[in-house]
């Protein structure tokens, strides 16, 4: 993981100017933009305006053109605004966390796995488990998909990885934000899913194993789960159903700042800030933006429409991270409800596209 270092007060694309930050050892890439000051990027066009300057184009002897009916509005969106228990969510961060370094192979991961499976006994299962052959030996791997089944025909899917670093198993890092949020988020989405007849997409939950490099995060030491997953789902076609993937990773810190990582869907980093607004967080969204390596990248390079939900600025210039500084006394639940809360709105939402 590379580690932003500028922010933008704008969220569309600006000119990209590449920093030198000084990389530390990791997980994820954000290589930063920079903001060049542009009111540009923020002006909407309005029909008022469009029809201004179709008007002052016409010429003056012609009766002017009507103006170009306003577009029908949206029938009304009654649903109420979706919220989580965040409360609940920050205590399953805390038990998470309180099992240790859960790195792939370790005695605290299998155990993570059985606690994981004890929180979704009634729900429809699917592991996804393998041999990963890696820098430091064969680690076993295994993805943990949860489904919830909907009327339309696609899927969207929530991925979260579960596992903590390997090289910093002896290190007393136990990963709050960093693996025990993202676990905590998905056990809490199920909780809002299970039970309730879904008119939308069918919702897939997946733990993720093997986000975190072994090693030295690459290409090949990285996002383990995600790469054989990501494969699996191409070869039995279950790629092409999947309407929008979104990651959630490091989003309990009690300074959120969610990144807008721009390799990902523009539509659906949009739609994400649209259900922030809808809900009142966007202040907490996309103040920065960049490219970020992590768990959607294999989905990603497959054409699939992803966002990357992170927040890398975790303590100032990201010094919490991949430290035994990671732990619960940084994080707030209110982070958790502010995530959670706009990515159930965001599914609202694609659900009604
Ligand atoms: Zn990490």
């Amino acid at each position: 993981m590379k580690q932003p270092t500028t922010r933008t007060t704008s969220r569309p694309a600006f000119p990209r100017v590449p920093l030198c930050p000084l990389w530390s050892t990791t997980c994820l890439t954000l290589l930063l933009t920079v903001a060049v000051a542009t009111t540009s990027a923020c002006t909407k066009t309005t029909p008022a305006d469009a029809t201004a300057t179709a008007s002052t184009s016409a010429n003056q002897n012609e009766k002017p053109a009507e103006p170009p009916a306003p577009p029908e509005p949206a029938p009304a969106d009654n649903t109420p605004l979706p919220h989580i228990d965040a409360k609940r969510a920050f205590e399953y961060t805390r038990e998470v966390t309180a099992f240790g370094p859960r790195y792939m192979g370790s005695e605290n991961h299998k155990k993570l796995e059985r606690y994981i499976l004890d929180h979704l006994k009634s729900d429809q299962l699917e592991d996804d488990a393998f041999t990963a052959d890696t820098v430091e030996g064969k680690f076993p791997v295994r993805n943990i998909i949860a489904k919830f089944p909907g009327a339309k025909d696609g899927i969207i899917v929530i991925l979260g990885h579960y596992d903590t670093n390997y090289p910093l198993r002896n290190t007393g890092y136990v990963g709050a934000n960093d693996g025990g949020s993202s676990t905590a988020i998905l056990l809490e989405y199920a909780n809002q899913l299970r039970g309730k007849k879904r008119d939308g997409y069918s919702v897939w939950l997946v733990w993720t194993d093997g986000e975190e490099a072994v090693k030295t995060w690459s290409g090949t030491d990285s996002v383990y789960g995600t790469r054989h997953l990501a494969e699996k789902w191409e070869k039995d076609g279950t790629l092409k159903k999947i309407k929008a993937l979104m990651v959630m990773d490091m989003i309990g810190d009690a300074d959120l700042n969610i990144d807008r990582a721009t390799n990902g869907a523009p539509w659906l980093l949009d739609l994400i800030y649209s259900a922030a607004e809808r809900e009142g967080y966007q202040s907490h969204f996309y103040a920065r933006q960049g490219v970020i390596e992590d768990d959607h990248l294999p989905f990603f390079q497959r054409g699939v429409p992803c966002a990357d939900v992170i927040d890398l600025d975790y303590g100032y210039n990201n010094v919490f991270h991949h430290t035994p500084q990671d732990t619960m006394d940084k994080l707030s639940p209110r982070s958790l409800a502010i995530v959670g809360d706009t990515i159930l709105e965001t599914i609202h939402l694609i659900d009604q596209r």
